[in-house]
């Protein structure tokens, strides 16, 4: 169960229909539950018009879907309001203020009990459900609820703050008591895991032992599982002489020039845009960097952007690129690219073939995908990584030119050294945090987690 279902809605000359959509989680879910003959249950993405029946479940590469419907209202509440802007930005440290409006806590309860329903009508007897993410905290309660004879497990994506954010939450009790529901709540990180087994001391009175606490009878484990991606199919695409001639490509399309960096991000105030922006805008300042010698090309994924934060960061980014661009850019070469735009896989591959530099310097963030992919998509070795101490990636990737982001200088340093790494230098680093990501891919993850929640037969 995931606030989404794997498919994306997309219009063909046949009409509209459903495609599975990219991504990792889809990739390492979707063989477990086509051999289990399982469920997913998820939103569809659009609205449901007032009174519309919800949509009939329906079956996509041997997965049997199970949409939930949401009203343009719960939208804006459930996911807009309380999901996106009081959860987000307080499990992210609280980077942006986080807002909270008790109605929509009344819808994140309603929508939570919807999937509940959802998931206690289409398990199996003695069955399991894996509930993902922030969107669906409550969930394991309730669905314990109507269905004690499941096994419930829960895996937050995002960061889990510490006691003292969290406890600023004014629903934070029925949060906390909505992930005891489940057997075995997975974190990304073990950091998140102990301030979570501390909450429950905290605000519970329960007394965790290692990574476990007794909630009544039963006993809830807490540790963490960090998520990866498919490393296989980034490999692949870079092995296509289409994905290899597009790097070639785009490297000619910015002018050939010595270096190129690449920022590859949801348009997010977790991301850390701003201040890789102003990195770059000073080396170029103290001609320590040179336009055309230099080019930064900065993917920024339009997001949530009903949401008053992101519409303000979008104007505060597209302002300092236009004032990079004026003081720096030359006729037909500009400093920064700046795309807001959604790439394909395959022109996101091209991208990462194509950059010296991956810039990854979000000021808090759960694990953060790109930065995997970019080590995936380097099997030539070449490349250097800038990732920041604060996305969970950086405790995998320790051979990364790890930043910490806030420090303007540390960061200005870390650029000027992954742009004149030595090659030799380059290829071990890039060699060690591919040899981890081997072993570490989406699919080990997911079977880690089902595992330990007592399921190990099923995988393909
Ligand atoms: N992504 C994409 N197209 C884009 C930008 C990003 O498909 O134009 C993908 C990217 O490859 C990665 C994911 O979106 O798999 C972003 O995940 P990450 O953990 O880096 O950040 P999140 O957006 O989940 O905060």
């Amino acid at each position: 169960m995931a606030n989404r279902l794997p498919v994306d809605r997309v219009s063909t000359p046949q009409g509209p229909q459903w495609r599975r959509s990219p991504g990792g989680l889809v990739t390492a879910l979707q063989p477990v539950l086509a051999a289990q003959r399982g469920t997913w249950i998820g939103w569809t993405g659009a609205a449901a018009a007032p009174g519309e029946p919800p949509m009939e479940p329906f079956e996509i590469e041997d997965v049997r879907l199970r949409p939930v419907s949401l009203s343009a209202d719960e939208i804006e509440r459930y996911y807009e309001g309380f999901s996106n802007s009081s959860l987000w930005p307080l499990y992210h440290d609280a980077v942006e203020t986080p807002i909270y409006r008790r109605r929509w806590w009344d819808a994140y309860r309603r929508v939570n009990e919807r999937f509940a329903e959802a998931a206690a009508e289409e398990a199996a007897e003695g069955g399991v459900v894996w509930v993902q993410d922030y969107q669906l905290q409550l969930v394991p309660a309730m669905l314990r609820a109507r269905r004690p004879d499941l096994r419930i497990g829960f895996f937050l994506h995002i960061p889990f703050p510490p006691i003292e954010l969290f406890a600023q939450l004014p629903r934070r009790i029925e949060v906390l008591r909505g992930l005891l529901g489940a057997d075995l709540v997975g974190f990304q990180q073990p950091l998140a895991a102990q301030n979570f087994l501390r909450l429950t001391r905290h605000l519970l009175g329960l007394r965790p032992r290692g990574e476990t606490v007794e909630v009544g009878d039963r006993i809830v484990t807490a540790s963490a599982f960090p998520i990866s991606i498919d490393v296989a199919e980034i490999e692949n695409l870079v092995a296509t002489p289409a994905v290899r001639q597009r790097a070639a490509e785009i490297r000619h399309e910015l002018g050939d020039p010595k270096t190129i960096l690449l920022g590859v991000d949801r348009l997010d105030y977790t991301k850390g845009i701003e201040q890789r922006l102003t990195a770059f805008q000073e080396l170029l300042a103290e001609g320590q960097l040179s336009v055309p010698d230099v080019v930064m090309v900065q993917v920024a994924t339009p997001s949530r952007e009903r949401v008053e934060h992101y519409q303000a960061l979008r104007v505060k980014v597209e302002r300092e690129v236009g004032r990079i661009n004026g003081d720096y850019g030359r006729v037909g070469v500009p400093a920064v690219h700046y795309l807001h735009q959604s790439y394909s896989r395959s022109e996101l591959a091209a991208l990462y073939c194509a950059a010296d530099v991956m810039m990854v310097t979000p000021l808090r963030d759960g694990m953060n995908l790109v930065a995997k992919e970019y080590v995936a998509a380097r099997a030539d070795l070449g490349g250097a990584l800038v990732l920041s101490e604060f996305a969970g990636a950086s405790a995998e990737l320790r051979q990364a030119f790890l930043v910490n982001p806030h420090d303007l200088d540390g960061l200005k340093d870390a650029l000027v050294r992954a742009i004149n790494v030595d090659p030799i230098e380059a290829n071990r680093r890039m060699r060690a945090m591919r040899r981890h990501l081997r072993t570490h891919d989406v699919r080990a993850w997911a079977r880690s987690f089902l595992t330990s929640l007592g399921v190990s037969d099923t995988m393909t």
